[in-house]
């Protein structure tokens, strides 16, 4: 500045007619303003309002401009055209609109007479003469161009000392892979300095496997134009793996133009062994955990073997001693190995559950039918501490549900048991409700309610852990193991669901847990359900909640249900609809069945009166029992009792009742008879030929003695080898055969009997039953698939080892065959299954039976006639009724035989021959059966 004071020694004189001058003139002492704008480092100028030319600007525009103000002032717009071309525009816009606008500041660059520019913010405004008139524009321009270098060179220092303080290795490379710049962590790292790396490249720097490498990570990301991240391993000198994370990104001119790359790395080696050793850490500990779970597992088989020892002998004992000191003492070793047994049981299941090898099977099964027998067993606890156990599902759920029932039995078991355990008084509700059907599975949800003690609520999470109860105290009081809930809650985990608690202490507990299952049938179209609609049913039952649900139940069947809470209520409900019904028989229907909680009535009183209303059309009786005490029952005899039901009634019994109920004719007094699920007609049992292979002396013994009170004779082997010289000398009825054994295992021993019988000729298959103390289901399949025809785990049980001697021996119809009249064995038929069939109603069942034998005859002719005349259509027709038959009244061989000629009927040429030898098999078969029934009728 001082340099244009220098160079303009009188300033303002050349331009002391300007307007600027003139008006500053106004008002300060002549010349003294302009001197001081003219020392103002900053340019300051005034402009023409209509055409923009510079009319005055100061001394200090040589600065900007290069050329000084007089060439700048009075010609011709020189100093707009020095104005970079880029930002030509906007000032030119905003000085044309200067009188609308007033002012405006604007940043723009001037090229310099020598070819820079310079960065200017100027400020432009209009100045008025005294009569507010705008005269001119003025304008104050600083020069920032300096300033913007400073801020350059500052940031360029922070940005230096950043890079050279990083702990981490930086870079850049040109497009062909040269360093423009490293770091100097990245030169003290591979030890050279900045100017020994500059314009060298990765190959020459690292050799040429890694050099390569870099450079084709580089070539990658100069393509791409994406970062690249990677973490690389190395060894070191010494040979130690080093692990060091890169990345990656491109350089990129002001044009998008990749033009090279930068990078960065930094060593992760003890992050890396952090991870690795986190890793091994977890391997070793789920390692742990199984080897725990399969120790555990393999403790539990190890003690089941002893066991079987305890608890058979003691069985055997207390069969034979009278003395009672004796028994007392031995009865409580026996209670002691029970509870011993359970707990081992359920450990070898949590740890199975734990150690992942639980797998869920897919069966199809009723439903309600299937959890009703399960609830009804648990019924007679309750009822023996006298709780009420109400069931109640959901009407829209399907009949038939695919899913694993033996785990949603255990669940169910244990829930419900817990809740009698820990209920004195009140009731158990057990409800399944149907949350979402969807087109081919449903969401159910199962509640147990109970009115129990209850559970504090700083318990309710840890009594889902194994070994867990909520109070000590109660172990002593309840017993139990602390591992029934861990177990049934790791099961709803497998189903997709999650067990939950709801509680309050001496107010109840409320469990309960969600899951989805496939559904088979949904709803079976009962053919008569025509023949209960709109018949009148009252139920008299005191519990609340039951009687809600038998009454929806009803109402689902379309029939007219109308409660009672008590034998009055009853009373007048009965006189009631008698009396509508006989005033207008267009209206109300009378009461045709009377539902009745035997509870409900102790004294008969209800009963009673209904016998002395003579006015009164008398109802059926359908009485609900309780499962304790049933025999005793004083109402147990009376004739018009149709029908009794265990509580809870399942849906599927309640509606034999009503259905028989409606069949009945009216003037009936023979009642059905009770049905007697548990006596089937006593047949003489067989002798059997066992041999027995096994080892171990304990087991030997027991085995022998169950065996030979059932009057079998047998034979021992010590083991494998034995077993197989003993079978070739003799032939048996049955081999009972331990799976480990010294020599020869069980096994072997079954292959090498198995071809002993094939090179025999006979056609014969002697069944073999394992023996061992494994009990998983693959060690059953495994049993199975080595020729082997049933399993029985060990601890051995008496009722358990002969009713799979039944099965087997039974099973076998070509040697029932050739046996005398005494080898028709109680598996003939299967009594159970033609009791269920008629719903445990004997008397039914004898009715099907008489009609059964009168149709046998032609029914057989039919059969026989069919497979003379070659006719496969008839032939499966007629089969068919006869397989129907004989699988409802559980004739299972001569179910088989006629299924057999069923599908041979399927072929209209089918094999004569096969099908004759068939007849053969069925006339014996229907001869044992008919006999079997001749005596059941007896
Ligand atoms: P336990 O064999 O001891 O019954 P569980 O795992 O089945 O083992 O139950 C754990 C604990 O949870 C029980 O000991 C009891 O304290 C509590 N509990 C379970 N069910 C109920 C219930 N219905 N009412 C009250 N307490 C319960």
């Amino acid at each position: 500045m001082m340099t244009n004071q220098q160079s303009n020694p009188e300033p303002g004189a050349s331009r002391a007619n300007g307007p600027i001058a003139n008006e500053l003139s106004l008002s300060l002492p002549k010349g003294s303003l302009l001197e001081l704008l003219e020392m103002s480092t900053d340019v300051v100028f005034s402009l023409t309002i209509d055409d923009a030319k510079m009319s005055y600007v100061t001394p200090s525009a040589v600065e900007v401009f290069g050329v000084s103000a007089d060439e700048l002032v009075g010609t011709d717009q020189r100093w707009f055209e020095m104005v970079h071309p880029d930002d030509q525009l906007v000032l030119k816009s905003n000085l044309s609109r200067i009188l609308q606008i007033k002012n405006f500041e604007h940043r723009f660059r001037v090229v310099h007479a020598d070819g820079s520019y310079r960065k200017l913010v100027g400020r432009f405004g209009l100045i008025y003469d005294p009569q507010g008139k705008p005269v001119s524009i003025g304008g104050v321009v600083q020069n920032v161009t300096d300033d913007h270098k400073a801020q350059l060179a500052e940031s360029q220092a922070v940005y230096h000392s950043l890079v050279e303080s990083l702990p981490i290795s930086v870079f850049r490379k040109d497009a062909d892979g040269r360093f423009l710049f490293a770091n100097g962590k990245f030169c003290s790292e591979i030890n050279r300095s900045l100017s020994e790396v500059v314009g060298t490249t990765d190959v020459e720097l690292f050799g040429e496997t890694l050099g390569r490498k870099y450079k084709d990570d580089d070539d990658w990301v100069l393509k791409t134009g994406l970062a690249f991240h990677d973490i690389e391993s190395h060894p070191d000198a010494d040979g130690n793996i080093l692990h060091v994370e890169v990345l990656k990104a491109p350089i990129v001119d002001t044009e998008g133009k990749r033009i090279g790359i930068q990078g960065m790395f930094w060593d992760v080696t003890a992050r890396q062994q952090a991870e690795q050793a986190l890793r091994d850490a977890k391997e070793m500990a789920e390692q742990a955990s199984r080897s725990k779970s399969d120790f555990l597992a393999n403790v539990s088989h190890e003690i089941r073997t002893p066991m079987n020892g305890i608890i058979g002998m003691s069985e055997l004992f207390l069969e034979n001693s009278t003395i009672p000191a004796q028994r007392e003492r031995v009865e409580m070793i026996l209670e002691s190995a029970e509870s011993l047994l359970t707990l081992i049981n359920e450990i070898l299941d949590f740890s199975k559950i734990e150690a992942g090898k639980v797998q869920l099977e897919s069966q199809r099964f009723d439903f309600r039918n299937k959890i009703g027998d399960t609830l009804r067993s648990l019924a007679f606890r309750a009822h023996a501490k006298g709780l009420e156990l109400v069931t109640e599902f959901d009407g829209e759920i399907p009949d038939e549900i695919i899913g694993d029932l033996s785990r949603i039995r255990q669940v169910v078991v244990n829930l419900v048991s817990n809740s009698i355990k820990f209920t004195e008084s009140g009731r158990i509700e057990f409800l399944v409700k149907m949350l979402e059907q969807k087109s081919d599975r449903v969401k159910l949800k199962f509640v147990v309610i109970d009115t129990g003690i209850g559970i504090a609520k700083d318990k309710l999470k840890t009594i889902f852990r194994e070994f867990e109860q909520a109070d000590s105290s109660t172990t002593r009081q309840y017993g139990g193991t602390g591992l029934g809930l861990a177990i049934a809650s790791k099961i709803v985990e497998l189903m997709g669901g999650q067990l939950n608690v709801e509680s309050e202490l001496d107010v109840g507990s409320t469990f309960s847990f969600q899951s989805e299952f496939l559904f088979g049938s949904h709803g079976t179209t009962r053919q008569d359900r025509e023949l209960v609609r709109n018949r009148r049913v009252l139920f008299c039952v005191g519990d609340d909640r039951m009687r809600e649900s038998l009454s929806t139940l009803a109402e689902r069947w379309s029939m007219l249900a109308v409660p009672a809470a008590n034998p009055e209520d009853a009373k007048q409900n009965l006189l009631k609809l008698n009396e509508l019904s006989r005033i207008d028989d267009q209206g109300e229907s009378q009461i045709e069945i009377l539902v009745l909680d035997s509870s409900c009535d102790p004294e008969n009183q209800l009963l009673n009166w209904i016998d002395n209303q003579e006015a009164l059309s008398i109802p059926k009786v359908i009485l609900l029992t309780p499962t304790s005490g049933f025999q005793d029952s004083h109402q147990s005899n009376r004739a018009d009792i149709v029908q009794r039901l265990l509580k809870p009634a399942k849906e599927s019994d309640l509606w034999e009742a009503f259905r028989s109920a409606v069949l009945t004719e009216s003037d009936s007094q023979e009642s059905i008879v009770v049905p007697d699920v548990i006596a089937a007609p006593a047949t003489p049992k067989r002798v059997l030929e066992i041999l027995l292979a096994e080892d171990n002396i304990i087991n030997q013994k027991l085995a022998i003695a169950l065996l030979s009170r059932e009057g079998h004779k047998v034979q021992l082997a010590k083991d494998g080898l034995g077993a197989v010289a003993l079978f070739k000398q003799q032939s048996f009825d049955l081999v009972l055969m331990d799976i480990q054994m010294p020599e020869m295992d069980g096994l072997e021993a079954t292959a090498e009997i198995r071809k002993i019988e094939k090179a025999d000729d006979s056609n014969s298959r002697t069944p073999i039953i394992a023996l061992t103390a494994h009990a998983g289901t693959s060690d059953r399949a495994r049993c199975l698939a080595g020729g082997m025809d049933e399993y029985l785990s060990k601890p051995i049980r008496a009722k358990k080892l002969y009713e799979i001697i039944d099965q087997q021996t039974g099973m076998d119809s070509s040697r029932e065959v050739a046996q005398s009249d005494s080898a028709i064995t109680t598996t003939v038929v299967d009594w159970p299954v033609a009791l269920e069939t008629v719903g445990g109603d004997s008397a039914l069942l004898k009715d099907l039976i008489q009609v059964f034998l009168k149709e046998r005859a032609s029914m057989q002719s039919l059969i026989e006639s069919a497979v003379n005349d070659q006719r496969g259509q008839d032939l499966r027709v007629s089969a068919h009724s006869l397989k129907g038959a004989m699988r409802h009244l559980g004739a299972t061989t001569t179910w088989q035989i006629s299924g057999k000629l069923e599908s041979l009927g399927d072929a209209e040429e089918f094999d004569v021959s096969e099908a004759k030898q068939l007849l053969v098999q069925l006339d014996e078969s229907l001869n044992l059966v008919t006999n079997e029934f001749g005596r059941f009728l007896e």
